[in-house]
């Protein structure tokens, strides 16, 4: 499997070289040149460490031995502490809950996160390298990464994050880490002013050619890869025979969400993805009528959906355009340069056949978390609660819908 930028399709790289420098040099993102097609029917029975293999495997096959990733995945996921991993939670009406909070920092962000650690360990201790890992995190990214990467020789790991915008129990997970290879630093701004300090070093050769340098955002394939495996884990999980299935994603940097796509072009029978919004709604207006214009950024109760510019949506973008690198670098730098573009209907019309698009406040957030509460006993966490308010509205309906939590 070789990898191409979303921006240049000639230079064509493996799975190590794209994992260790997280971003091409040209602006683009990186993806795979063709999707590995992955039959559920044969998956049955796996456990989540032996499916996450099926997943991975067909994308790293060039850089590790199939030995080595078993190892790497006993490793990741035996840390979890439930015995499914991520377990789904029936609720009846064809309604599913899928719980990603069994990792470490109970961010779903571990289930990639802590792969992506023992991944870049091994491919470093491979290559005899050190490596600087720096990170925007609006709270969740952060504290997930800070524990994947504490402990690993040959890594130092750098988070910014925006100050006095992050939870108080997130900014103690990742202030109080005493690992000496670990360095958080407070930016004045918000997470997109952080976000935008990562991509002016990677937009920076002279620099970049002097230090080594990677990025756990999502931005990074391997977390992608490690996501797409809950998406058949949850379809698997489902008791009775079904032949689609409908995902409801709380999004920020489509990161998530775009993993549930690759998923679907693997070959797992997705009906459509849901992606949530809270009032930070850039994607929603996106899909829904193609105007991706950048709005003042608004704090909500879910803030790890607060963000505009969502990194990952370029790789869609790429997608719907079937691949036009020149154009996708048209609109990307049109969009960058004036903060809006407007996309034409055919482009919508394609996104539209893979995702519907909702953006729910505040206000709803709180009145979902209470019905929730009162009809399922089920106490759900603010993000959660965007993607449940969706799963509500969706009654005894032909296919299964399972929210992501
Ligand atoms: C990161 C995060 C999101 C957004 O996920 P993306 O992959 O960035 O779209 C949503 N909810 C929670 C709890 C998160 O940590």
């Amino acid at each position: 499997m070789k990898y191409i930028s979303t921006r240049n399709l000639r230079n064509k790289k493996t799975f190590q070289e794209i994992v260790m420098e997280g971003m091409p040099f040209d602006g683009g993102l990186y993806v795979p040149e063709v999707w590995p097609k992955v039959d559920v029917v044969d998956l049955r029975e796996l456990k989540y460490a032996d499916l996450a293999f099926e997943i991975i495997y067909p994308y790293c096959s060039d850089s590790i031995s199939h030995e080595d990733l078993r190892n790497i995945l006993d490793n990741t996921y035996k840390e979890f502490h439930h015995p499914k991993t991520a377990p789904l939670i029936d609720i009846g009406q064809n309604k599913y809950i899928l719980e990603l909070f069994y990792g470490p920092t109970f961010a779903f962000k571990d289930y990639a996160l802590q792969f992506l650690g023992r991944l870049f360990q091994f491919l470093l201790n491979k290559e005899g390298k050190k490596v600087a890992i720096i990170g925007a995190t609006s709270g969740d990214t952060g504290s997930a990464a800070i524990d994947a990467f504490k402990l690993k020789s040959n890594i130092d790991i750098f988070i910014l994050y925006p100050h006095e915008k992050v939870s108080e129990v997130q900014r103690r997970q990742m202030t109080t880490v005493v690992e000496s290879n670990v360095h958080t630093i407070a930016v004045r701004g918000d997470f997109d002013d952080c976000q935008k300090i990562i991509k002016k070093i990677f937009f920076d050769k002279e620099f970049l050619s002097k230090v080594n340098i990677s990025t756990v955002n999502s931005i990074n394939w391997a977390r992608i890869v490690a996501q797409v495996v809950y998406y058949y884990w949850s379809f698997l999980q489902i008791p009775k025979n079904i032949n689609k299935v409908n995902f409801i994603v709380p999004t920020g940097n489509f990161g998530n969400v775009f993993a549930g796509y690759v998923a679907k072009k693997m070959g797992l029978p997705i009906e459509k993805l849901h992606l949530v919004t809270n009032e930070n709604d850039i994607l929603h207006r996106t899909i829904s009528n193609g105007e991706m214009i950048i709005k003042d950024l608004q704090k909500t109760y879910s803030p790890s959906m607060d963000i505009q510019i969502s990194s990952n949506f370029e790789r869609q973008l790429f997608e719907s355009l079937d691949r036009d690198s020149e154009k996708l670098s048209l609109i990307m730098n049109s969009f960058i340069e004036q903060g809006s573009y407007k996309l034409e209907t055919n482009i919508v019309n394609k996104l539209k056949e893979i995702y519907d698009s909702y953006s729910v406040t505040d206000a709803e957030i709180l009145k979902i978390i209470k019905l929730y509460n009162d009809k399922y006993k089920y106490l759900a966490d603010p993000h959660t609660a965007t993607g449940l308010s969706v799963l509500e509205k969706n009654d005894n309906r032909d296919h299964p819908f399972v929210s992501l939590a």
